[in-house]
């Protein structure tokens, strides 16, 4: 029997991503996530709650899950997730209902229902349900996120999700390799780009972090709350900075999520031990001690929308001696983008330039351009590959190039586009 896979949001673009499979007996939904990027959050194409039979939910990121407690408004579909993604699930969708509650169409009781109808998978688990059958593996991209392995009729579709073959601190790197599939869904957030070297990157960010620091400035690191805050203080210790890093925002619960989710964690132990080294912040008193000594400051938003760091940007950013390192993606018009591409933040309605010292290093947990390449040649079969969660432009470009370096049809559907599985 064939499979439809519908591309509702996510395709082309990067966030609110939602794929839902369906072969007429019945219907899976993959992530459903929002936009990040908009102050006014979009979801993906509506489905209809009580059709669907259930969720997979591939990590805890709200382009992946900021839409999904819409579906527990009226309907109550099962949904699978790692205990890890679940857990920090609800810490950022409790925070999203903070910040853009006016706009969100559903409420606390909502993020309660969806975890109530969850059900917490591990890696390597297989699951069997009425219609379908998965398997789930590492996607090394945060704590808890995974690659699915969906049987449905006599077909598998594989969703990767995010995922990153690199190994990383904070995380063992992705499964490299899927079972023989008659469809890959996979993420190409970085197609046009490989990575630099992961280690040359560290040694060089510990190396500035330790000129500014001696020099009596303090550094900004704008960091998402969930993965990249903890992979960053991971890298100061390990490689030895040893001055004061405060760190503020959900950090904390998230490392506690994640602390209670050991198999999660590439060495449990040495995070633990990392974390007892850190300066949490929670006060606004904190806050302003922290910007007057030199030391590192570790804070949401990553992409510097909101957040206790526009107050950080505001105190460190017109000093020369201070400095703001951006270690994510930084997506179109965000502030982050902003400052990278002019060099200027705008703080009350006015635009200032930014006399601290401004620099960028990769620690992306996405494959890059290589690692995307290895993995589709990699891939056993014949399967159809489909790219999301990409801009548009370079998604259409490298279906195209990986289609003719790796032998394998590689695509780049549009939203809304429907595709058939024979
Ligand atoms: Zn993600």
């Amino acid at each position: 029997m064939e499979v439809n896979i519908k591309f509702l949001g996510g395709a082309l673009e990067v966030g609110k991503e939602g794929i839902l499979l369906t072969n007429g007996i019945t219907k899976i939904l993959l992530d459903y996530g929002s936009t990040v990027s908009d102050e006014k959050p979009k979801f993906p194409e509506h489905v209809r709650p009580s059709e669907i039979e259930a969720i997979i939910l591939s990590h805890a990121h709200l382009d992946h899950s900021g839409a999904l407690p819409y579906l527990y408004v009226s309907g109550a579909p099962e949904l699978l997730a790692t205990q890890a993604t679940i857990k920090l699930s609800k810490l950022l969708l409790k925070d999203f209902l903070k910040i853009s509650g006016d706009y969100l169409p559903y409420e606390t009781k909502d993020i309660e229902a969806l975890e109530k109808h969850a059900h917490c998978v591990e890696y390597k688990e297989r699951i069997v349900r009425k219609n379908f059958e998965a398997t789930f593996l590492n996607a090394g991209h945060i704590p808890g996120s995974m690659i699915s392995v969906i049987e449905i009729g006599s077909k598998t579709i594989v969703f990767t999700g995010d995922f990153n073959t690199i190994p990383t601190r904070l995380v063992k790197e992705a499964e490299p390799n899927v079972p023989p599939a008659d469809a890959i869904i996979m993420e190409g957030t970085y197609t046009e780009k490989d990575h630099p070297d992961r280690n040359e990157m560290e040694r060089l960010l510990v190396e500035e972090v330790k000129n500014v620091v001696e020099s009596g400035g303090v550094v900004l690191i704008p960091a998402f709350s969930v993965g990249r805050s903890h992979e960053i203080i991971m890298v100061l210790r390990e490689l030895g900075y040893d001055g004061e890093i405060h760190l503020d925002g959900m950090a904390r619960e998230a490392a506690e999520i994640s602390l209670k989710n050991p198999s999660f964690l590439k060495d449990a132990k040495k995070f633990e031990k990392v974390l007892e080294s850190i300066n949490w912040i929670d006060r606004w008193s904190e806050r302003r001690k922290a910007v007057k000594m030199p030391g590192v400051i570790v804070s949401p938003a990553g992409m510097l929308r909101g957040g206790a760091a526009v107050f950080y940007m505001e105190k460190v950013a017109f000093s020369s001696k201070n400095a703001i390192f951006i270690v994510s993606y930084q997506a179109n018009n965000t502030p982050g983008r902003m400052l990278l591409d002019t060099k200027s933040v705008v703080l009350h309605g006015k635009r200032k330039k930014v006399e601290a010292e401004i620099k960028t290093f990769d620690f992306s947990s996405h494959c890059g351009r290589k690692e995307l390449i290895e993995f589709i040649k990699n891939l056993k079969g014949e399967p159809k590959v489909f790219l999301v969660h990409g801009e548009a432009e370079n998604l259409k470009k490298f279906a195209q190039e990986a289609s003719e370096k790796t032998g394998h049809q590689v695509f780049a559907p549009a939203n809304g586009e429907n595709v058939v599985i024979h």
